[in-house]
């Protein structure tokens, strides 16, 4: 079968790793001119993801990961307030996007060409990448939160803002004095106040090194933002451009950086506040719950953000990604006559399975004074 997928981030390549494992002709069609680097930040990395990375990225949870030990909370004057055991895998979106990326032939992924359309019939789908249009069997939207071709199959679907953003940061180990941040190594550190929380982790190096000294830490920043206007001038680059959901590192406009840069001098323990003001290319990203209506329609699948958006608090999205991943690997056989029908019932048992997910998110946001609650799972 001829496979053809929209996006070459962490779903699209998991995508495309199963179904060429399991025999099909597989293309990614990423819009993004050359590989992604740096999307998101750290990333904790569940269960499910890191054992697919060990079937298929050959890499083992002590090669991309900084062990934690410990989820410490503080208050403003740094002193702890909590403390109990912690022991999730903190990684980076780089490693995972690496070590997914490693394993795929190179030339199954095309940089630069967005898919903007397509047309089926009986026998297949056309796809439009520009002016062209390839011919397939099945395409996979794997094109993220904002997916213009889940809009394309479900005109009056939108994600709903879930009341906060997260600003966010990586900074090196190696620019803060061994002793300053004695207390985050090694430890997840979180502090709350109304509307806000602030967490800091150790993650590995843009090389993939978990070396003490070589490591960055990582940030994240929850604030409710229940203002539309300022929550858009959250998503205004530097070039006055307005986007729907983040703002890359290095695009944030001045006037971002000095707002964030000042709240965390007047709001944030003295140990975060340093690594705020010592980060150089800061981001935004503003939360999202999306539930597409289907997950397939006709030849056309959704996968990972595009399905379905989680609230990060539940630190499942490369999880839930790899598990569509694998499922629909093993819906769509390779010499399958069926195809509409076989996506069909894989659409109404992997939407099934991720709703809960998709509930646990808002109820844990809610634990720390985060958001709004979830809509009704049919609005998300
Ligand atoms: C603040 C925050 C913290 C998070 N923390 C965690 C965590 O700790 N653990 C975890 O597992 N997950 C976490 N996640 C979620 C995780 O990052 C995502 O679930 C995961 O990366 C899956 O993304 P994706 O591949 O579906 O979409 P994306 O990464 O959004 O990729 C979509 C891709 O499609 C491409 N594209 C878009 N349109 C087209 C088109 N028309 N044609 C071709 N290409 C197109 C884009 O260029 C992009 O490369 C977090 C998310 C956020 C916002």
């Amino acid at each position: 079968m001829k496979v053809i997928i929209a996006g070459g981030s962490i779903a699209g390549l998991a995508a495309a790793l199963t179904l060429d494992c399991t025999g099909h002709d597989v293309e990614i069609y990423e819009r993004s001119a050359t590989p992604l680097r740096g999307q998101g930040g750290g990333v904790a990395v569940l269960r499910r993801m890191m054992a697919f990375l060990e079937q298929h990225g050959h890499h083992s949870r002590a090669m991309i990961s900084v062990p934690t030990r410990r989820r410490r909370w503080i208050d403003r004057d740094g002193a702890l307030t909590r403390d109990e055991p912690e022991m999730l895998p903190f990684s980076s979106w780089d490693a995972v996007y690496h070590s997914l990326c490693s394993t795929l032939p190179h030339e199954r992924i095309r940089y630069g060409q967005t898919i903007t359309g397509f047309n089926q019939d009986a026998d297949g789908i056309d796809i439009h990448v520009g002016k062209c249009a390839v011919r397939a069997d099945v395409l996979i939207a794997a094109d993220g939160t904002g997916s213009t071709l889940r809009t394309r199959l479900f005109p009056g679907y939108a994600p709903s803002f879930a009341g906060y953003i997260a600003w966010r940061g990586i900074v090196d180990e190696a620019d803060f004095d061994a002793e300053a941040i004695a207390v985050l190594v090694e430890n997840m550190t979180l502090h709350k106040a109304p509307g806000e929380l602030f967490m800091a982790f150790l993650i590995p190096a843009l090389d993939g090194s978990v070396a003490p000294g070589s490591r960055r830490f990582n940030w994240l920043w929850y604030r409710n933002e229940t203002d539309t206007e300022a929550l858009r001038r959250h998503l205004t680059d530097r070039a006055g451009t307005v986007h729907h959901a983040s703002i890359h590192a290095g695009q944030l406009s001045d006037r971002s950086v000095s707002t964030l840069r000042q709240l965390a001098s007047e709001r944030l323990p003295a140990v975060f506040a340093q690594l705020v003001l010592a980060t150089r290319a800061p981001f935004v990203q503003a939360i999202f719950d999306a539930l597409s209506p289907d997950f397939a329609q006709g030849r056309v699948a959704l996968v990972g953000d595009a399905a379905c958006t989680v609230r990060p608090h539940t630190a499942s999205g490369t999880s839930k990604a790899a598990a569509d991943a694998v499922s629909l690997a093993q819906a769509l056989a390779p010499d399958a006559t069926d195809v509409v029908q076989r996506l069909a019932d894989w659409s109404a048992q992997r939407r099934a399975e991720v709703t809960s997910l998709l509930e646990k998110g808002p109820q844990l946001a809610a634990s720390f004074g985060l958001g709004s609650p979830l809509r009704g799972p049919e609005q998300a």
